[in-house]
């Protein structure tokens, strides 16, 4: 068989699709299917990867910015063309609604969009003349990046990181999500065949990540890390740099807040809620996770709120009207029945749902949990300080404005937050105080390509999309000339 049409030739080194020694399985998380087996790269393809990115860092870099933005528009073109069939491949490997699916694999071309523009921008400046000539402020690709993504955006992840990359003039090495590897094999494939140089965007899947990125970290030569995941893992790679310095962009957890000011207009705020809830069954760094809202109003949009969740479909992800899919595995199934049951045994109320789903179909077998709603939360519960990572609504009532802007940011996390309200000063004031790297006002999908993305205190550093994104694959040069 043609290496290009082994489905298992999953690694892309210097510019060859391989098969590698060995496999491992992919399993779809509804029916717990396997659908594929993918290569399981270890150490020794890690660092054949990096001597080929280090030699394709000088090619790369001296391409001119035009073509290299040429190569990202043609894979928006290509990935666009696809959408279907990659929107597919992306329910059966993460579980989302095919709805979902399609909006995240339109959001990668976008976003392969944007950084082709940006990386025609990248412009240096030149400062006033001191007292002896003027200087120069030059911009310089990062060099080797390494981006490691997680499975829950999986398309997205990896082309926001390989977009900005490859558009700032680095070569790039992906190794996704080890739930998630065949979406991240589909996108690179048409992503390089715009006609790539040999070691600018490669891909390691592996069942061993550890293995994998320690021998990258330990290697000089890897100038920068784009990490997404969890906080643990991030703060474990920053940890792992030891006495090698190098540029890091870290996306981790979040515990989103959400404020629901008592002027809002509740029903619109109520389908926000849901809508930023909900999306990828609560599997998102931007979930709300913390539900602040106004005494006052509090039963009225709770009802809203239940109106609103039960029209929302648990199922499988191609099935019409489903708007929930399953949770990635049974870990994610066991941390979401925990925050539950820690809250009712604290003295919280289950308003809707609670318990796992059991959708009509023998063959869903996966981790499915009812879309639910807890009202009666306070801080002494698990959910009030972790993050969920599932369809579970937390409901706070609150006394006022103060109290609840303090409580939202009473948490090490700092990612996204969201307020509803109709009041404009009340508005601004309130994304004035929050701590957090994204807000939504009035808006429950806060997430653009020209909106610099990332998290504040343990929620990352660095920035994603909008004009700052680039930043972080630049270095800077400064020049001091004498005439
Ligand atoms: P995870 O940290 O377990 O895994 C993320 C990635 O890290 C995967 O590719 C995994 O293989 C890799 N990894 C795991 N252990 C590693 C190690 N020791 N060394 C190197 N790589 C390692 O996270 P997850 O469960 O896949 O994703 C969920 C988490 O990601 C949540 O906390 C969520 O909030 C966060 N997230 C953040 C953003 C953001 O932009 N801030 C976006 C999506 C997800």
């Amino acid at each position: 068989m043609n290496r290009l049409e082994d489905p298992s030739a999953t690694l892309l080194i210097d510019g060859e699709w391989l098969a590698g020694d060995s496999t491992f399985e992919v399993v779809n998380p509804a029916t717990l299917e396997v659908i594929g087996r993918v290569a399981d790269a270890g150490p020794g393809q890690a660092r054949t990867a990096l001597d080929a990115a280090a030699r394709a860092a000088g090619t790369w870099r001296s391409v001119d910015a035009e073509t290299r933005s040429g190569r990202l528009r043609a894979a928006a073109d290509a990935i666009r063309a696809e959408v279907e069939s990659l929107a597919t491949l992306l329910t059966a490997e993460n579980g989302k609604p095919l709805a979902e699916a399609r909006g995240e694999v339109l959001s990668c071309a976008r976003m392969l969009e944007w950084a082709a523009e940006e990386g025609r921008r990248a412009n240096g400046r030149v400062t006033p003349p001191g007292p002896n000539g003027p200087g120069l402020v030059v911009r310089a690709p990062v060099g080797p990046v390494l981006a490691i993504t997680p499975w829950n955006f999986p398309a997205t992840m990896v082309v926001r990181k390989v977009g900005l990359a490859l558009a700032a003039g680095s070569p790039v090495i992906v190794k996704p999500a080890e739930q998630t590897p065949m979406i991240a094999a589909a996108i690179i494939r048409l992503i390089n065949y715009t006609g790539l140089p040999a070691g600018v965007l490669q891909l390691l899947t592996t069942s061993r990540p550890a293995e994998v990125a320690g021998a990258l970290l330990a290697d000089a030569r890897l100038r920068k890390v784009s990490f997404t995941g969890s906080t643990e893992v991030g703060l474990g790679l920053v940890r792992a740099t030891g006495s090698q310095l190098r540029r890091m962009s870290l996306e981790l957890g979040g515990h989103a807040p959400a404020v629901v000011f008592a002027d809002a207009d509740l029903e619109t705020a109520a389908a926000g809620v849901v809508q930023a809830k909900f999306t990828n069954a609560g599997q998102s760094c931007v979930a709300i996770n913390r539900l602040y809202v106004h005494r006052g109003v509090h039963d009225e949009f709770v009802a809203q709120l239940v109106r609103k969740v039960a029209g929302l479909k648990v199922g499988h992800g191609t099935e019409p009207g489903v708007t929930i899919g399953p949770l990635i595995d049974s870990d994610a199934l066991a941390k979401v029945e925990k925050h539950v049951e820690d809250a009712i045994s604290r003295g919280a109320s289950v308003v809707t749902g609670g318990r796992r789903a059991t959708p009509d179909r023998p063959d869903l077998k996966g981790a499915f949990f009812q879309p639910t709603i807890l009202t009666g939360v306070d801080d002494s519960m698990l959910i009030s300080a972790e993050e969920t990572f599932g369809p579970v609504l937390p409901v706070f009532a609150v006394d006022d404005d103060e109290e609840a802007l303090a409580r939202a940011n009473a948490t090490e996390y700092g990612l996204a937050a969201y307020v509803f309200g109709t009041d404009f000063t009340r508005l601004w004031q309130a994304l004035d105080r929050l701590n957090f790297g994204v807000i939504g006002v009035n808006e429950p999908m806060p997430l653009r390509p020209e909106l610099p993305f990332g998290g504040m205190k343990n929620s990352g550093q660095e920035r994603e999309g909008g004009s700052e994104g680039i930043e972080a694959y630049l270095e800077t040069k400064a020049v001091a000339i004498r005439l």
